[in-house]
Order: structure tokens, then C-alpha cells, then sequence
């Protein structure tokens, strides 16, 4: 991959950051996305933040390569440690990371999100974790997408400053992928109810315990609540 020709997933990432914006993109690896988007001319300068020293060292190099050293500044940090106050960052992307590193990459830097207006997340897995940090901390959902690439299927969720009250089921599916209902949203969702399922079978033929009859409950209300998003 190079900067100026990137996945559909980072694509889909950067086409939510604004024109003009100035971004922090935490966990760049090899700072494809700021080096794109500054190219792009949508974005005149960024921080790529960068928490281990090899893809540090990529991103240094990249953005380097591509002339960009002046106006992208690649740190050394931890999550959201990599934005200052002078930066004036505010709009912030992490990708490409399982939801709950996200939301606790979110929660520990809280503090530094205060000039930030946008952040876009894109979660390989339990998006579920970003929704509620999301409602839990003045924050909402202002739009969703689900994509398919290389037999992967990958969620961005788009978050702005407001009040959040997700129910149950668009915490766990996203309200706007739930209302959209794309037809990766549903071969996510029939493949994750089979497993479900699968599992539910292999819990009931095991003995009986405690411990399985309570997983056997949760499992029973998600394969419930799932089933009706995807037949209605
Ligand atoms: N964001 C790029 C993308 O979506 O293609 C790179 C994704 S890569 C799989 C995840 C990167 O996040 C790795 O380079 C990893 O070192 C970095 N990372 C993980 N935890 C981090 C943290 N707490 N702070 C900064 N970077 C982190």
C-alpha cells in the first residue's frame, strides 16, 4: 500500500475528516493516512502518534520520504499522549485496533480530547466497547459504516460532542448500520448468530453448571435480539 492510494477501510476512515481539519491519527503505524490526506490537499498539517518504536520508525521514514516532515509531526506516545495543546488537533482517528483498546485509548486520554470536535474509530472488532464509552462521556454517533475488504468485515463509527441513549441492540449492532441494514451488515450479523448458535448447542449438550447455564441465558437474549434486526 502507499499513501496515495489507500485501503477502502482507510478510505472510508479519511473520507470523514473535514476539509481543513487538523488531525491526530493515534496508532499510524506507517502514517499512510496523514500522509494521504495531506497530499489530498484535504488537511494542511497532522500528528501521527505512534505507542511502539518499530512502526514509529515507519511512519518517521514515510513521512519523510513523502516530504511531509514539516508539516506531520510523528511522536512516540501512548494513545492520546501524543496530542498537545499546541498542536490545536481537532479531529482524531484510530484505526485499524480491537474496539476495547480504542475506547481504553479514548478513556485514559479523555484529558486531551478538548479542542477535538471529531473523532472517527474504526474497530476490527467489539465497536460495541466505542458505543458505550461513547454515551458514557458527552459523546454520540453522528454516522456509521460497515465494509467488506479481503474477507474482512470492518465498521467505522463517526463520533461528535452531544448526548447519546443507545438501546441495547444499537450498542451491539451500531443504530445507524441497524437502520441502514447493508448486506455486509447482514452476513456480519448471520455469521455471528450462527456462531451463537453453534455454541449454544455445544453449552446444552455439555453438563450443567452454574457458570454454563448464565452463558447459555446471555447467549439465548443476543441470538433473540440479533434474529429480530435481521428478519424485520
Ligand atoms: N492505523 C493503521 C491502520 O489502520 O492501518 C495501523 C493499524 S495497526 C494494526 C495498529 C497500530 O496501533 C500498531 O502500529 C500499534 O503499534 C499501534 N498502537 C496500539 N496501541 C497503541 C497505543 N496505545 N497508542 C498508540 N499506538 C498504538
Amino acid at each position: 500500500m502507499n499513501p496515495l492510494k489507500l485501503s477502502e477501510r482507510l478510505a472510508t476512515v479519511a473520507s470523514f475528516i473535514e476539509k481543513g481539519a487538523v488531525m491526530a491519527d493515534i496508532g499510524s503505524d506507517h502514517a499512510y493516512l496523514p500522509c494521504h490526506l495531506v497530499r489530498a490537499g484535504a488537511i494542511e498539517r497532522a500528528v501521527a502518534g505512534e505507542v511502539a518504536k518499530g512502526p514509529y520508525e515507519s511512519a518517521v521514514a514515510n513521512v519523510a520520504k513523502e516530504g511531509l516532515s514539516e508539516v506531520i509531526t510523528v511522536r512516540l506516545a501512548n494513545g492520546l499522549a501524543a496530542i498537545r495543546k499546541e498542536d490545536e488537533v481537532d479531529a482524531v482517528t484510530i484505526a485499524g485496533m480491537g474496539g476495547t483498546l480504542i475506547a481504553g485509548i479514548l478513556e485514559d486520554g479523555k484529558a486531551r480530547l478538548e479542542g477535538v470536535k471529531r473523532i472517527i474509530a474504526q474497530p476490527n472488532i467489539h465497536a460495541i466497547a466505542i458505543r458505550s464509552w461513547c454515551q458514557d462521556n458527552g459523546w454520540t454517533l453522528v454516522d456509521e459504516r460497515i465494509l467488506k475488504e479481503d474477507d474482512k468485515i470492518y465498521e467505522v463509527l463517526v463520533l461528535e460532542r452531544g448526548e447519546a441513549a443507545f438501546s441495547e441492540v444499537e450498542l451491539l449492532v451500531g443504530p445507524f448500520l441497524m437502520a441502514e441494514k447493508s448486506l455486509v451488515f447482514m452476513e456480519k450479523w448471520t455469521r455471528e448468530l450462527e456462531e451463537w448458535k453453534r455454541v449454544l448447542r455445544a453449552i446444552e449438550t455439555a453438563g450443567h453448571s452454574e457458570d454454563a447455564e448464565k452463558k447459555k441465558v446471555q447467549l439465548q437474549a443476543k441470538i433473540e435480539m440479533v434474529g429480530k434486526v435481521l428478519s424485520n
